[in-house]
């Protein structure tokens, strides 16, 4: 089982999009994916049809009661994609959460207990690096990190790189980098491929080959409930997606067995 954190403290970048829609991917071929929402915002949620009066048990009943992940998880219209959803009072769990020892290990926990019943845990992570951040990346063997090509990118990228040498030194060693991923990619954009050069040559390797382009479709899905690759999947935005899905399979580090080669 992987877990994959898709982390950026910076709003509006791209991360929800990523996980419903690389998620939506990864299953399409075959391995069973688990999206945590862990934004009190719930946009992950609401953007694969979960209705809020349907979010019986969420995110917030494992992190701050007992319920394992088995019984939060909920099927999706995605065949082999299930969700454990937010909701409301997840905004108050990074205060809650101070009262707990082992705050920081909660997630970990809950994920250790679900008997890899999953191929793949994807983490929709808030635009902070708070407890919940937190949690995520103590969890995760590595982060996807959704960089969008505009003019402070790299700024913000180096306070989350410094906060992920701080997670691997106090508690999780093996936490890596598995890409990152330019989202919102302009081609008609000089300040886009600037800024992708710029970052191609700062961080080298891991960012992924596969850009997603800016694509209304990919925008429009959420508010139907469903992602861009079911709502339209031969749009730019879901051949990317299904792009960075396969970029993705190739770097983890033990290929799932369901993978046909
Ligand atoms: P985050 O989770 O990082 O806050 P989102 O995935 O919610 O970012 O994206 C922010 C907004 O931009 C949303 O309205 C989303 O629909 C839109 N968006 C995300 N990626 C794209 C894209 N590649 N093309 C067009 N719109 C996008
Ligand atoms: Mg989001």
């Amino acid at each position: 089982m992987q877990v994959i954190a898709v982390a950026n403290q910076k709003g509006g970048v791209g991360k929800t999009t990523t996980a419903i829609n690389l998620g939506t991917a990864l299953a399409a071929t075959g391995l069973r994916v688990l999206l945590l929402d862990i934004d009190p915002q719930g946009n992950a949620s609401t953007g694969l049809g979960i209705a809020r009066s349907d979010r019986r048990t969420s995110i917030y009943d494992v992190l701050l009661g007992e319920t394992p992940l088995t019984s939060a998880a909920m099927p999706t219209a995605v065949p082999k994609l299930d969700i454990v959803p937010a909701t409301v009072d997840l905004s108050g769990a990074e205060i809650e959460l101070v009262e707990f020892e082992e705050r920081t290990h909660r997630l970990s926990r809950a994920i250790a207990k679900s008997e890899a019943r999953w191929d793949v845990i994807l983490i929709d992570c808030p635009p902070s690096l708070g407890l919940l951040t937190l949690n995520a990346m103590v969890s995760a063997n590595s982060l996807l990190v959704p960089l969008q090509c505009e003019f402070f990118a790299l700024e913000g990228l180096s306070q989350l790189l410094n906060t992920v040498e701080r997670i691997r030194e106090r508690f999780n060693p093996g936490l890596s980098i598995i890409g990152v991923a330019l989202t919102m990619y302009d081609r008609r954009n000089r300040l886009t491929e600037q800024v992708s050069a710029d970052v191609r040559a700062v961080l080298g390797r891991v960012v992924f080959d596969t850009v997603i382009p800016r694509n209304v479709r990919l925008s429009e899905a959420p508010s139907h409930g469903l992602p861009a690759l079911i709502y339209d999947y031969r749009c730019p935005g879901s051949e990317a997606y299904i792009a960075l899905a396969r970029e993705l399979i190739n770097r983890l580090p033990e290929r799932p067995a369901r993978v046909a080669a």
